[in-house]
């Protein structure tokens, strides 16, 4: 295997040891406030572990579960509820919510002062706009990690698979603001692997096991798999990993570091409401 690991684990148990130090210093717990709706065991896996490291860093997690049937227009409040409480510092709703439910409008009961996992379309806007504001948690993460192993992007070509506002849209906005060259595909994308072969930077962002082969991969390239379905990320991993320079492991790539952006996002916001 010629690719070197980047190693999300390590990298985001550095950014938790400073957020750790941030909130030492801030003088209170921060307070994260999770939203779960249903039961769907992934969903429910992940809330715990965001629980858990909130903990860690010494953050307290305020659990909110919902029964599946829950409706937009209940769901909504009690988000609406969650913005208006002042010892609320950060908000998540756990993603994907159940078929019944607007997400969207979900999402827009988000203040954007605790939109700490960056969903709402404040967030997106200022995050295009290059004007600061909480990144969508999965790509500030992706954004990290390319940063913590100085991965040159200006003047790449990054090619992101996957366009859906939480991940594949912003990873493609983070990149162009470095200055790469970006080109999305989606599930109307005629010819995938051709596209995927010009990449110096591929973010994988779809959730379909293996759909991306490793043979379809630039030599060199740097791949970046956010994908999860069946604990098996969207590349082909083994022979992506012959011809790519530097890849993430699935897991133990873009997973840790979406918490620990989301995290350090929390005593961003607590910080800021100090
Ligand atoms: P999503 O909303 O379902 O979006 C999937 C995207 O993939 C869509 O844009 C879709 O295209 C595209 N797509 C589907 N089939 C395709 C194909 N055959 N070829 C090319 N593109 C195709 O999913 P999401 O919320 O963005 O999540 C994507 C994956 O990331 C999932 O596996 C999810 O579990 C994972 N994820 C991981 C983290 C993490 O922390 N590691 C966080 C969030 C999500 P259309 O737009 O044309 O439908």
């Amino acid at each position: 295997m010629a690719a070197e690991i980047l190693d999300g684990r390590a990298v985001s148990a550095k950014i938790l040891d400073l957020v750790t130090k941030d909130v030492a210093d801030l003088g209170r717990k921060p307070v994260l406030a999770t939203v779960l709706v249903g039961d769907d065991p992934a969903s429910r896996t992940y809330v715990r572990m965001k629980a858990g490291r909130c903990a860690k860093v010494g953050m307290e997690s305020r659990r909110i579960e919902l029964p599946g049937q829950t409706t937009t227009a209940e769901l909504v409040a009690r988000i609406r509820e969650l913005s208006d409480d002042p010892s609320v510092d950060g908000i998540l709703l756990q993603h994907p919510v159940p078929h019944q439910i607007d997400e969207r409008a979900a999402f827009e009961a988000i203040a954007p002062e605790k939109d700490v996992d960056g969903v709402t379309r404040t967030s997106f806007a200022m995050m295009a706009f290059d004007e600061g504001g909480f990144a969508s948690a999965t790509p500030g993460g992706i954004m990290a990690l390319l940063d913590a192993y100085e991965i040159p992007l200006s003047g790449k070509h990054a090619v992101v698979v996957g366009r859906s506002p939480i991940l594949g849209k912003p990873a493609g906005l983070l990149l162009l603001a470095r200055d790469a060259t970006v080109t999305y595909c989606h599930s109307r994308t005629t010819d995938l692997p051709a596209r995927v072969a010009e990449a110096d930077i591929l973010v994988a962002a779809v959730g379909r096991p293996a759909l991306i082969r490793g043979n379809w991969i630039k030599r060199g390239a740097v791949v970046i798999d956010a994908g999860y379905a069946d604990n098996t990320g969207d590349v082909e991993y083994e022979a992506a990993a012959e011809r790519a320079s530097f890849i993430t492991p699935v897991p133990g790539g873009v997973g840790p570091m979406t918490i620990a952006v989301l995290l350090a996002q929390t005593a961003r916001a607590a910080r800021q409401k100090k």
